[in-house]
């Protein structure tokens, strides 16, 4: 079968595109026909280092990905050959202490698709059955995919961690990537106020366009606009996934008691902490990875009663995977990369 795989890290010539043997369905397990997948940053970081990750080469990439089940255990209930699915792509272990207690998203030996297994860029894969959803109506597979790592991503920062209420403000740093965007659609969804940051005008201007409250320009004093857009108060809730360059802005523009729910640090882990801030104004501060396979059936649920639609930036073909890996690095795109696999997105 056709794949897009790594054959070693440093940059875009040691990903491949050529032929891969196809994966052997296990017992207990779903063969998926892959139609779309989206490029993630964690595909560069594969690419660039996959330092910390233990994995072998030659590697398939790819996280999220939208399909049709093309093989299936005889007494498998929840799912038809032929059907439209869509991919939670963490593969927890089911015993560790973490597992026991549901909480997947800790396991200790969490597998992730195109990072510890074979991942998405591919015509095939195959995954447990419990990893694996029907497709909610009304989406591509490109829109589908792209809920696999961004949305649930950003479902529980919201949800799982902030707790986030339909008569807070919640401030989204970085509009335009994949887990801002979504965050944006599901504090709005959530009945909460929305403001957006960017260093780009064209991106706050789209932002605004699909419900945002207010814009905050990224290269001017973000907390005097957040302040003037809160009546000096502050926000209830931080999502942020930029890190360093803007990690002292987000604390101030949290109101006391504020929660901070970071997932990334593109610019940088290590800011000043600001601990005295942290203490005397009694801020939370919360890690948030992925999100669980429970959490993923509530995202889904949510989809499908009110025809969310992930923001999709662009669609490569498989083959030109260089290109959509090269868009998503520039920091140009609003929304989604999604490469089409197979027949199409
Ligand atoms: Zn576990």
């Amino acid at each position: 079968m056709k794949a897009a795989y790594l054959t070693g890290h440093g940059g875009n010539e040691i990903v491949a595109v050529g032929e891969r043997p196809q994966p052997v369905r296990r017992a207990g397990e779903v063969l998926v026909r892959l139609r779309a997948a989206t490029v993630n940053r964690v595909d560069l970081y594969m690419r660039d280092s996959g330092a910390g990750i233990t994995h072998t080469l030659p590697m398939i990439m790819g996280l999220d990905g939208a399909g049709v089940v093309e093989e299936i255990d005889a007494d498998e209930r929840m799912l038809r050959v032929g059907q439209q699915v869509l991919l939670h792509p963490g593969i927890a272990c089911g015993r560790c202490e973490f597992c026991l207690r549901g909480e997947d998203t800790l396991c200790t030996s969490m597998h992730l698709l195109g990072e510890h297994r074979d991942g998405t860029f591919a015509e095939l894969v195959s995954l447990p059955s419990r990893n694996v959803f029907p497709m909610p109506d009304g989406l591509s597979f490109g829109e589908a995919a792209a809920l696999g790592v961004n949305h649930i991503t950003a479902w529980r920062m919201l949800h799982g961690k902030a707790r986030v209420k339909p008569w807070e403000t919640v401030l989204i740093f970085g509009i335009g990537g994949g887990v801002s965007l979504a965050a944006l659609q599901l504090a709005k969804l959530a009945g909460a106020r929305a403001l957006v940051t960017s260093r780009d005008p064209a991106k706050l201007e789209r932002a605004l366009a699909l419900g945002a409250d207010a814009a905050i320009d990224g290269r001017g004093d973000i907390v005097r606009q957040v302040m003037a857009a809160t009546d000096g108060r502050g926000v209830d809730v931080v999502i942020e996934n930029v890190g360093a360059a803007v990690w002292s802005a987000a604390l101030k523009s949290l109101v006391r008691g504020g929660r901070l729910v970071v997932c990334g640090a593109t610019t940088g882990d290590q800011p000043p902490a600001d601990i005295r801030r942290i203490f005397i104004r009694q801020l939370q501060i919360l890690g948030s990875t992925m999100g669980d396979l429970g959490e993923f059936r509530d995202l889904l649920s949510l989809v499908q009663r009110t025809g969310l639609k992930p923001v999709i930036d662009s669609e490569y073909a498989l083959d030109d995977v260089h290109a959509a890996l090269d868009r998503l690095e520039s920091g140009s795109q609003f929304g989604k990369v999604v490469i089409r696999i197979g027949s199409g997105a």
